[in-house]
């Protein structure tokens, strides 16, 4: 059964413990890695200017204590096959549903289930709706 590292766990424990179960639970079925749990403001900063978030400090879900967002990539990482996101986003967003957690996916901001329509796709986010 995969597991997550230990720079992902570090990651993890940043976040809300709504996505800490989420993870833990998704991890044992779908190898994967945490790229980013919270963001301080230098990091959001240098995030925005980089062009991988389009909001400054402290507007990003990841800027909070514990942080209400997190990215997180399968393994293993192949940035170039979408389809794998994809596929992962499902099984993260089925896996909290079955916890009761509403989440918002970054390739589909408005939540309509369409990922066309998506203009800014951030395909490793997920972030808590409450
Ligand atoms: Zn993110």
């Amino acid at each position: 059964m995969p597991t997550l590292g230990k720079a992902s766990m570090e990651r993890l424990n940043t976040c809300d413990p709504r996505l800490q179960n989420i993870i833990t639970s998704v991890v044992e079925h779908f190898d994967c890695t945490v790229t980013c749990g919270h963001r301080t403001e230098e990091e959001q900063e240098e995030a925005f200017r980089t062009g991988k978030s389009t909001v400054q400090f402290p507007n990003s879900k990841h800027n909070s204590l514990p942080s209400k967002a997190v990215d997180v990539v399968p393994c293993p990482v192949d940035w170039n096959d979408l389809k794998r996101f994809y596929y992962f986003a499902g099984f993260v967003m089925a896996t909290a549903e079955a916890q009761g957690v509403k989440l918002r996916f970054g390739g589909d901001w408005n939540g309509d289930t369409q990922v066309k329509d998506n203009n800014f796709n951030d395909l490793p986010h997920f972030e808590i709706v409450d």
